[in-house]
């Protein structure tokens, strides 16, 4: 009988390319996420393939609310991706749901583990736990999150150690710390997106600072291939990287997309943001030692097969990807 594991966040953008990928490896699949493929276009979209599935269970819920013992009854892994994301939004009064989800979700979800007999947790860590990075950043450098954001995922993680380290306890913990993801999928407030988008439709990408920030793209079938990988790998309490092998500016990011598409980025030009980290850079080295990790696809080739998908989306789901209008503050490029 296949092995029955829960995806948390599983109508998300990584989360559904992992659905997909556990039921192509022969998993049995419960995903659990707040949106309803029936009445949330992109839940609808990122799920199609899945929500027909005979091994997939979709279960719409908040994780706060449900029985989690009920849910992960006889369960082998979870996989928990459901969070609440975002670097800018986590300033000020959305701070309490990154807690509530961030946090006190991801403990009750342990303790639920532990209590299960689940015998693996990985978790969808961030390269934002870092913050000043020296780089490259390795597992154990220091921690220091710039953001309130970073700071729950952080939080998140040690939790995930102290569950597992616990005497009591059989269930192990892997921490991957994910360097930002893109690809089809990608949330549109996340930067590559909002960058094709902005070529496509002409609305302005919005540059926050002079552009030189550093960031390690990481391709989505590169992060599935590791988070499919620390499902087996032989650790109890470990963070392992993710990153997609290089570390490219906001500005060299923005040519490749205009090479990509064959079309210009307008740019609208915004003040730096509080809690963006000035670079992200991963060393790889216990990715590829315990999960025999390396990423496949380059930063040119992830970005037209991110383009192509946007471009064959229907109207209506086109639309959900817009990128948001820059405020009238902001001066143009
Ligand atoms: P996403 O927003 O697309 O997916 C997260 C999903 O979790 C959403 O579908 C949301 O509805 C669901 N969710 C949130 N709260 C929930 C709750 N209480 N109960 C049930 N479902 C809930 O985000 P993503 O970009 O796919 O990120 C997935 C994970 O990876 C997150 O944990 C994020 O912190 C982490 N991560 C992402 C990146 C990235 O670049 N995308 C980088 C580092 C870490």
């Amino acid at each position: 009988m296949s092995p029955t594991v829960v995806v948390t966040g599983a109508a998300g953008f990584i989360g559904s390319h992992l659905v997909d990928r556990l039921l192509a490896a022969d998993f049995a699949v419960i995903g659990v996420d707040l949106r309803a493929v029936h009445g949330d276009i992109r839940a609808q979209f990122n799920l199609t393939a899945a929500v027909n599935h005979h091994r997939y269970r979709a279960v719409q819920a908040d994780l706060a609310m449900i029985d989690l013992d009920a849910l992960l009854d006889g369960v082998d892994c979870v996989f928990h991706l459901a969070a609440v994301p975002g670097v800018r939004r986590s300033w000020g009064t959305g701070f309490p749901d990154y807690v509530r989800v961030n946090v006190l979700v991801t403990d009750a979800l342990l303790a639920a583990c532990a209590r299960a007999g689940v015998r693996r947790l990985v978790y969808a860590s961030s390269s934002s736990v870092y913050g000043h990075a020296v780089s490259p950043s390795r597992e154990a450098h220091a921690t220091l999150p710039l953001s309130p954001y970073g700071v729950t995922k952080l939080a998140g993680e040690q939790l995930c150690f102290a569950h597992a380290l616990r005497g009591d306890s059989r269930l192990s913990t892997v921490a991957l710390r994910y360097f930002t993801v893109y690809g089809p999928r990608q949330r549109p407030d996340m930067a590559i997106s909002r960058m094709i988008m902005a070529a496509l439709t002409g609305i302005p990408y919005t540059v926050f600072g002079d552009g030189q920030q550093r960031r390690e793209f990481t391709y989505v079938d590169d992060v599935v291939d590791a988070t499919v990988a620390a499902a087996t790998a032989d650790a109890t309490a470990v963070a392992i990287n993710v990153g997609g092998g290089t570390s490219v500016s906001v500005s060299q990011a923005l040519h490749l997309v205009e090479e990509v598409t064959g079309r210009d980025v307008p740019l609208h030009r915004s003040g730096e943001q509080a809690g963006d980290a000035p670079i992200t850079v991963a060393d790889l080295d216990t990715a590829r030692r315990l999960l025999g990790y390396q990423p496949r696809t380059d930063l040119r080739a992830g970005i037209a097969q991110h383009a192509d998908w946007l471009r064959s989306l229907p109207a209506p789901a086109f639309q959900e990807f817009l990128p948001p209008v820059p405020a009238a503050s902001e001066v143009p490029a």
